[in-house]
Protein backbone atom coordinates (compact mmCIF):
# COMPACT_ATOMS: atom_id res chain seq x y z
CA UNK A 1 0.00 0.00 0.00
CA UNK A 2 1.41 3.67 -1.01
CA UNK A 3 0.08 6.64 1.05
CA UNK A 4 0.97 10.21 -0.66
CA UNK A 5 -0.12 13.30 0.54
CA UNK A 6 -1.19 15.25 -2.53
CA UNK A 7 1.27 18.29 -2.62
CA UNK A 8 -0.31 21.40 -1.29
CA UNK A 9 -2.56 20.54 1.62
CA UNK A 10 -3.13 21.93 4.92
CA UNK A 11 -2.88 25.48 6.48
CA UNK A 12 -2.84 28.08 4.19
CA UNK A 13 -1.04 31.49 4.58
CA UNK A 14 -4.26 33.36 5.90
CA UNK A 15 -5.28 30.67 7.94
CA UNK A 16 -1.39 30.69 9.31
CA UNK A 17 -1.53 33.89 10.20
CA UNK A 18 -4.74 34.28 11.68
CA UNK A 19 -3.68 31.67 14.48
CA UNK A 20 -0.44 33.41 14.66
CA UNK A 21 -1.70 36.60 15.31
CA UNK A 22 -4.44 34.86 17.91
CA UNK A 23 -1.77 33.16 20.07
CA UNK A 24 0.14 35.92 20.44
CA UNK A 25 -2.45 37.77 21.76
CA UNK A 26 -3.41 35.36 23.89
CA UNK A 27 -0.24 35.87 26.28
CA UNK A 28 -2.08 39.35 27.48
CA UNK A 29 -3.50 36.68 30.06
CA UNK A 30 -7.13 37.68 29.28
CA UNK A 31 -9.96 35.58 27.50
CA UNK A 32 -9.67 36.38 24.12
CA UNK A 33 -12.81 36.45 21.77
CA UNK A 34 -13.57 35.57 18.20
CA UNK A 35 -16.25 36.31 15.86
CA UNK A 36 -17.69 32.67 15.16
CA UNK A 37 -15.11 29.93 14.82
CA UNK A 38 -11.33 32.18 13.59
CA UNK A 39 -11.27 28.63 11.17
CA UNK A 40 -13.67 26.33 9.83
CA UNK A 41 -12.04 23.51 12.25
CA UNK A 42 -13.42 22.28 15.13
CA UNK A 43 -10.56 20.50 16.62
CA UNK A 44 -8.04 23.61 16.12
CA UNK A 45 -11.16 25.88 17.49
CA UNK A 46 -11.02 23.78 20.90
CA UNK A 47 -6.95 23.99 20.92
CA UNK A 48 -7.36 27.46 20.73
CA UNK A 49 -10.05 27.31 23.53
CA UNK A 50 -7.51 25.70 25.98
CA UNK A 51 -5.22 28.98 24.99
CA UNK A 52 -7.91 31.17 26.56
CA UNK A 53 -9.17 32.00 22.52
CA UNK A 54 -12.98 32.16 23.19
CA UNK A 55 -16.02 31.88 21.05
CA UNK A 56 -18.74 34.64 21.13
CA UNK A 57 -21.13 34.09 17.93
CA UNK A 58 -23.17 37.26 19.03
CA UNK A 59 -20.85 40.19 18.98
CA UNK A 60 -23.39 42.60 20.82
CA UNK A 61 -22.77 40.23 23.40
CA UNK A 62 -18.77 41.80 23.97
CA UNK A 63 -18.21 44.93 25.58
CA UNK A 64 -14.47 46.39 26.71
CA UNK A 65 -13.25 43.05 25.55
CA UNK A 66 -10.25 42.04 23.23
CA UNK A 67 -11.69 40.54 19.55
CA UNK A 68 -9.71 38.73 17.29
CA UNK A 69 -11.66 39.04 13.56
CA UNK A 70 -11.33 35.98 12.08
CA UNK A 71 -9.58 34.86 8.34
CA UNK A 72 -13.27 35.16 6.31
CA UNK A 73 -13.65 38.63 8.04
CA UNK A 74 -17.11 39.82 9.40
CA UNK A 75 -19.86 42.28 8.44
CA UNK A 76 -19.75 45.99 8.12
CA UNK A 77 -22.48 46.22 10.99
CA UNK A 78 -20.65 43.48 13.53
CA UNK A 79 -17.86 45.34 12.76
CA UNK A 80 -19.69 48.50 14.44
CA UNK A 81 -20.85 47.14 16.68
CA UNK A 82 -17.58 45.96 18.52
CA UNK A 83 -16.16 49.53 18.00
CA UNK A 84 -19.47 51.45 19.61
CA UNK A 85 -19.30 48.96 22.89
CA UNK A 86 -14.96 49.29 22.93
CA UNK A 87 -13.74 46.74 22.09
CA UNK A 88 -10.32 46.29 21.04
CA UNK A 89 -10.08 44.81 17.42
CA UNK A 90 -7.00 42.83 16.13
CA UNK A 91 -8.20 41.85 12.47
CA UNK A 92 -7.07 39.03 11.29
CA UNK A 93 -9.07 38.99 7.98
CA UNK A 94 -6.87 37.50 5.42
CA UNK A 95 -5.89 40.04 3.31
CA UNK A 96 -7.05 38.66 0.35
CA UNK A 97 -10.73 38.48 1.64
CA UNK A 98 -10.00 42.18 2.33
CA UNK A 99 -9.29 42.24 -1.26
CA UNK A 100 -12.47 40.61 -2.57
CA UNK A 101 -14.33 42.89 -0.14
CA UNK A 102 -12.38 46.07 -1.57
CA UNK A 103 -13.87 44.91 -5.11
CA UNK A 104 -16.96 44.60 -4.07
CA UNK A 105 -17.81 48.46 -2.54
CA UNK A 106 -15.73 49.82 -5.91
CA UNK A 107 -18.32 47.62 -8.33
CA UNK A 108 -21.51 49.02 -5.79
CA UNK A 109 -20.01 52.80 -5.92
CA UNK A 110 -19.10 52.60 -9.73
CA UNK A 111 -23.35 51.31 -10.47
CA UNK A 112 -22.40 48.01 -10.92
CA UNK A 113 -25.25 45.25 -10.40
CA UNK A 114 -22.77 42.65 -8.56
CA UNK A 115 -22.96 38.85 -8.80
CA UNK A 116 -21.48 36.96 -6.28
CA UNK A 117 -20.19 33.30 -6.79
CA UNK A 118 -20.11 31.77 -3.38
CA UNK A 119 -22.42 30.04 -0.35
CA UNK A 120 -25.54 32.55 0.41
CA UNK A 121 -24.57 31.50 4.13
CA UNK A 122 -20.96 31.57 4.35
CA UNK A 123 -19.42 34.37 6.48
CA UNK A 124 -16.86 34.89 3.96
CA UNK A 125 -19.70 35.67 1.86
CA UNK A 126 -21.85 37.55 4.30
CA UNK A 127 -20.00 39.95 5.26
CA UNK A 128 -19.19 40.63 1.24
CA UNK A 129 -22.90 40.96 0.85
CA UNK A 130 -23.14 43.87 3.86
CA UNK A 131 -20.58 46.31 1.84
CA UNK A 132 -22.94 45.94 -1.03
CA UNK A 133 -26.43 47.40 -2.32
CA UNK A 134 -29.84 45.13 -3.24
CA UNK A 135 -28.43 45.12 -6.99
CA UNK A 136 -26.07 41.88 -5.65
CA UNK A 137 -27.04 38.84 -5.60
CA UNK A 138 -25.31 35.42 -4.99
CA UNK A 139 -25.10 32.22 -6.97
CA UNK A 140 -23.27 29.40 -5.87
CA UNK A 141 -22.69 28.27 -9.80
CA UNK A 142 -23.66 29.11 -13.21
CA UNK A 143 -27.17 27.23 -13.22
CA UNK A 144 -28.29 29.42 -10.44
CA UNK A 145 -28.29 32.48 -12.67
CA UNK A 146 -31.39 34.08 -13.44
CA UNK A 147 -32.87 34.64 -16.73
CA UNK A 148 -32.42 38.48 -17.34
CA UNK A 149 -29.88 40.96 -19.38
CA UNK A 150 -27.69 43.15 -17.64
CA UNK A 151 -26.27 46.62 -18.66
CA UNK A 152 -23.13 46.73 -16.13
CA UNK A 153 -22.56 43.85 -14.37
CA UNK A 154 -19.26 42.96 -11.83
CA UNK A 155 -18.66 39.50 -11.18
CA UNK A 156 -16.81 38.05 -8.14
CA UNK A 157 -15.99 34.90 -6.34
CA UNK A 158 -15.68 33.51 -2.70
CA UNK A 159 -12.24 32.75 -2.67
CA UNK A 160 -12.72 29.26 -1.89
CA UNK A 161 -14.51 28.08 -5.23
CA UNK A 162 -13.38 26.40 -7.86
CA UNK A 163 -11.83 27.87 -11.47
CA UNK A 164 -13.37 26.19 -13.43
CA UNK A 165 -16.99 26.66 -12.05
CA UNK A 166 -16.42 30.52 -12.74
CA UNK A 167 -15.09 30.35 -16.30
CA UNK A 168 -18.91 28.35 -16.53
CA UNK A 169 -20.49 31.43 -14.82
CA UNK A 170 -18.65 33.97 -16.91
CA UNK A 171 -19.69 32.08 -20.22
CA UNK A 172 -23.45 31.73 -19.45
CA UNK A 173 -23.38 35.58 -18.79
CA UNK A 174 -21.54 37.42 -21.52
CA UNK A 175 -24.52 36.82 -23.73
CA UNK A 176 -26.47 38.45 -21.28
CA UNK A 177 -24.37 41.59 -20.77
CA UNK A 178 -23.50 44.52 -22.30
CA UNK A 179 -20.57 45.73 -20.27
CA UNK A 180 -18.79 42.96 -17.77
CA UNK A 181 -16.22 43.76 -15.29
CA UNK A 182 -14.64 40.38 -13.69
CA UNK A 183 -12.57 40.36 -10.91
CA UNK A 184 -11.17 36.68 -9.83
CA UNK A 185 -10.71 36.67 -6.42
CA UNK A 186 -10.31 32.78 -5.95
CA UNK A 187 -7.22 32.86 -4.00
CA UNK A 188 -3.89 30.79 -5.67
CA UNK A 189 -3.67 28.93 -2.12
CA UNK A 190 -7.22 27.20 -2.94
CA UNK A 191 -6.32 27.20 -7.08
CA UNK A 192 -2.92 24.96 -5.77
CA UNK A 193 -4.87 22.52 -3.65
CA UNK A 194 -7.62 21.52 -5.39
CA UNK A 195 -4.82 20.84 -9.00
CA UNK A 196 -2.88 19.20 -6.31
CA UNK A 197 -5.36 17.04 -5.01
CA UNK A 198 -7.31 16.85 -8.62
CA UNK A 199 -3.27 15.26 -9.63
CA UNK A 200 -3.33 12.93 -7.15
CA UNK A 201 -6.81 11.52 -7.00
CA UNK A 202 -6.41 10.10 -10.40
CA UNK A 203 -4.18 8.24 -9.39
CA UNK A 204 -5.44 6.69 -5.73
CA UNK A 205 -7.62 4.20 -5.18
CA UNK A 206 -8.93 5.95 -2.02
CA UNK A 207 -8.69 9.78 -1.22
CA UNK A 208 -9.33 10.89 2.43
CA UNK A 209 -10.14 14.61 2.54
CA UNK A 210 -9.00 15.66 6.15
CA UNK A 211 -10.70 18.68 7.35
CA UNK A 212 -13.56 20.00 9.09
CA UNK A 213 -17.17 19.03 7.30
CA UNK A 214 -18.22 22.69 8.07
CA UNK A 215 -15.50 24.24 6.28
CA UNK A 216 -15.79 25.41 2.18
CA UNK A 217 -12.76 24.71 0.43
CA UNK A 218 -11.92 21.30 2.16
CA UNK A 219 -16.04 20.35 1.13
CA UNK A 220 -14.64 21.49 -2.45
CA UNK A 221 -12.12 19.12 -2.42
CA UNK A 222 -13.79 16.57 -1.43
CA UNK A 223 -16.33 16.79 -3.99
CA UNK A 224 -13.40 17.58 -6.84
CA UNK A 225 -12.12 13.97 -5.93
CA UNK A 226 -15.46 12.49 -5.61
CA UNK A 227 -15.82 13.04 -9.39
CA UNK A 228 -12.69 10.89 -10.08
CA UNK A 229 -12.14 8.28 -7.12
CA UNK A 230 -13.64 6.89 -4.07
CA UNK A 231 -13.88 9.28 -1.54
CA UNK A 232 -13.94 9.60 2.14
CA UNK A 233 -14.46 12.98 4.31
CA UNK A 234 -13.04 13.11 7.59
CA UNK A 235 -12.27 15.77 10.28
CA UNK A 236 -10.31 13.13 12.72
CA UNK A 237 -8.23 10.07 12.82
CA UNK A 238 -11.10 7.75 13.95
CA UNK A 239 -13.55 8.19 11.49
CA UNK A 240 -11.65 5.68 9.29
CA UNK A 241 -12.53 1.80 9.41
CA UNK A 242 -10.35 -1.08 8.50
CA UNK A 243 -13.13 -2.06 5.75
CA UNK A 244 -12.65 1.95 4.01
CA UNK A 245 -9.43 1.27 3.39
CA UNK A 246 -8.19 -2.21 3.38
CA UNK A 247 -7.46 -4.05 -0.13
CA UNK A 248 -6.60 -0.48 -1.52
CA UNK A 249 -3.24 -0.45 -3.31
CA UNK A 250 -3.24 3.90 -3.30
CA UNK A 251 -4.58 5.76 -0.95
CA UNK A 252 -4.71 9.44 -1.19
CA UNK A 253 -4.54 12.11 1.36
CA UNK A 254 -5.48 15.72 1.37
CA UNK A 255 -6.04 18.55 4.15
CA UNK A 256 -8.11 21.87 3.52
CA UNK A 257 -6.67 25.09 4.37
CA UNK A 258 -7.47 25.00 7.88
CA UNK A 259 -6.76 21.89 8.67
CA UNK A 260 -4.09 21.49 11.70
CA UNK A 261 -0.81 19.13 10.68
CA UNK A 262 -0.96 17.05 13.09
CA UNK A 263 -4.87 15.64 12.03
CA UNK A 264 -2.78 14.81 8.69
CA UNK A 265 -0.10 12.93 10.81
CA UNK A 266 -3.19 11.27 12.56
CA UNK A 267 -4.78 9.85 9.85
CA UNK A 268 -1.28 8.95 8.27
CA UNK A 269 -0.68 6.78 11.31
CA UNK A 270 -4.19 5.28 11.54
CA UNK A 271 -4.60 3.56 7.88
CA UNK A 272 -0.48 2.23 8.47
CA UNK A 273 -1.76 0.85 11.98
CA UNK A 274 -5.11 -0.25 10.40
CA UNK A 275 -3.33 -1.88 7.55
CA UNK A 276 -0.96 -3.90 9.89
CA UNK A 277 2.52 -1.32 8.66
CA UNK A 278 4.06 -0.63 11.84
CA UNK A 279 5.40 2.96 10.01
CA UNK A 280 4.52 5.93 11.92
CA UNK A 281 5.75 9.28 11.59
CA UNK A 282 6.07 12.26 13.87
CA UNK A 283 5.43 15.16 11.65
CA UNK A 284 4.16 16.10 8.17
CA UNK A 285 7.20 16.51 6.60
CA UNK A 286 7.80 12.80 7.09
CA UNK A 287 4.69 11.62 5.14
CA UNK A 288 5.57 10.79 1.58
CA UNK A 289 4.38 13.79 -0.93
CA UNK A 290 2.97 13.49 -4.50
CA UNK A 291 5.15 15.72 -6.35
CA UNK A 292 3.33 15.39 -9.80
CA UNK A 293 0.96 17.64 -10.58
CA UNK A 294 -0.11 16.95 -13.97
CA UNK A 295 -3.80 18.91 -14.44
S1 LIG B 1 -7.86 30.20 1.42
FE1 LIG B 1 -6.83 32.00 0.54
S2 LIG B 1 -8.25 33.69 0.96
FE2 LIG B 1 -8.86 32.02 2.31
S3 LIG B 1 -7.76 32.41 4.22
FE3 LIG B 1 -6.47 31.03 2.98
S4 LIG B 1 -5.05 32.41 1.86
FE4 LIG B 1 -6.77 33.65 2.63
Amino acid sequence: LEILLAEHSGFCFGVKRAIQMAKDASHQNQPIYTIGPLIHNPQMVNDLKEQGILLAEHPEALHDATVIVRSHGISKAEREMLVKNSNRIIDATCPYVCKAQDFVKLLCLEGYAVIIMGDKTHPEVTAMLSYCDENTSVVSNADELPEQTWNKLGVISQTTKNMAALRDLVQKLVPNVKELRLFNTICSATTLRQEATTALAKKSDLMVIIGGHNSSNTRMLAALCAGITETLHVETAVEIGLEQVSAKHSIGLTAGASTPDYLIVDVYNRINELTGDRTSVKSVEDIPVNKEESC
